[in-house]
């Protein structure tokens, strides 16, 4: 099916960027410069800056962040680490492979954990807590610290949708221990392929992660210093990125906008629970636009007919998949949260166009 209104638009995105995202690539490819250098180590101190920590350590995805944070912490087998139910299955994947044990709790009607039921979900056996910034806005990261500085847990931040936002002023992978990051190409840096990142002021766990992504090798040296990965931010991936990194602070002010011309339309419309929990603390990137309805379903189908394309994470929780082998936490706003949100085109493509024509259609649904 072709849609007049696409839910993100990458040949758009691409020809926008063109003359330099070719450059980038062809000088990348000619110098001959394929694996581990210069284009990576400048991607992460641009990155550093740009997330106001220390240290950024390229990977191969975000799993692979959060998955070699919990390992450079020297998480395993026996440990518990507390996360949000709502949230991508990598979060929890790299969790059980690192050998420990997922403790999922319940959201907030921010659909980011609800940091009231943390302190609760506290055993001797946690060793650490993961939360989740969910479509670009920041967890309650005060509470997050305060319970995990009374516990001696870390704090392995998943940032994934969050890069740009802040809390307190501080930019979202830069509040915990470490931050963990995302360059899939729908995430708002968008590799031309999977990417992530390690961000943390702790130089020690920045050195292992280092060290873990090479297979355990100081590459100075050529000591392996325990057994690794192989899981690098690709070197021609990493000089798109640093390309793609200079628009970011645009899309994002874009993305601001098109989420307050998304507002403007559909205040009032429906049952309609809008996602515009804006404190004066918290400055939300809008990774996603998701809206909330009993409806979801039929106007998801109204929507499809109008020609406006969406998209719906998730549709069922996590332990609803057997094959993941997870135990119902029973999570009610979990549960009714995949039940009744659908997420709106937005990208730094999404015109101002888009967000009339898909609100007109939402109107006619519920009109
Ligand atoms: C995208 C995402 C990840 C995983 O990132 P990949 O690069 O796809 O491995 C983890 N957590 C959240 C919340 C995400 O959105």
């Amino acid at each position: 099916m072709s849609y007049r209104v696409r839910f993100v638009n990458p040949q758009e995105h691409y020809r926008r960027l063109k003359a330099e995202i070719d450059h980038a690539i062809i000088d990348t490819l000619t110098k001959g410069d394929l694996v581990y250098r210069g284009q990576l180590a400048e991607f992460e101190r641009e990155l550093a800056a740009f997330v106001g920590t220390r240290h950024a350590v390229g990977v191969a995805s975000g799993y692979h962040a959060l998955h070699l944070s919990l390992v450079a912490a020297g998480i395993g087998p026996g440990d518990e680490v507390i996360t949000a139910g709502h949230t991508f299955v990598a979060t929890v994947s790299a969790i059980v492979h690192a050998g420990a044990t997922p403790i999922l709790v319940d959201i907030a009607s921010d659909y980011n954990i609800d940091v009231e039921q943390l302190k609760s979900a506290v055993t001797p056996k946690t060793k650490a807590i993961i939360p989740v910034h969910l479509n670009g806005r920041v967890s309650g990261m005060d509470v997050v610290n305060e319970v995990a500085n009374e516990f001696g847990l870390a704090v392995i931040e998943d940032a994934a949708q969050a890069l740009g936002a802040t809390f307190g002023g501080r930019g979202a992978g830069s509040i915990g221990t470490t931050g963990c990051f995302s360059f899939y190409p729908f995430k708002i840096l968008g590799g031309i392929g999977d990417g992530g990142a390690v961000t943390t002021d702790d130089d020690d766990i920045a050195r292992r992660i280092s060290l873990l992504r090479y297979n355990g090798e100081d590459r100075e040296t050529g000591e392996y210093h325990g057994h690794g990965y192989t899981a690098l931010l690709d070197n021609v991936g990493a000089a798109v990125l640093s390309v793609k990194l200079k628009h970011v602070r645009s899309w994002i002010e874009h993305r601001r906008a098109i989420a307050a011309a998304y507002r403007e339309r559909l205040t009032g419309v429906g049952d309609l629970r809008l996602p515009h929990f804006d404190e004066d603390n918290q400055r939300d990137i809008f990774q996603n636009y998701v809206i909330r309805t009993s409806q979801r379903d039929p106007l998801r189908a109204h929507l499809d007919t109008a020609g406006v394309e969406t998209l719906i994470h998730w549709q069922k929780p996590m332990w609803r998949h057997a094959g993941l082998e997870l135990d119902d936490p029973g999570l009610a706003e979990t549960e009714a949260v995949c039940r009744e949100v659908i997420s709106l085109p937005m990208s730094a493509e999404t015109s101002f166009e888009d967000v009339a024509a898909t609100a007109m259609a939402i109107a006619e649904y519920f009109a």
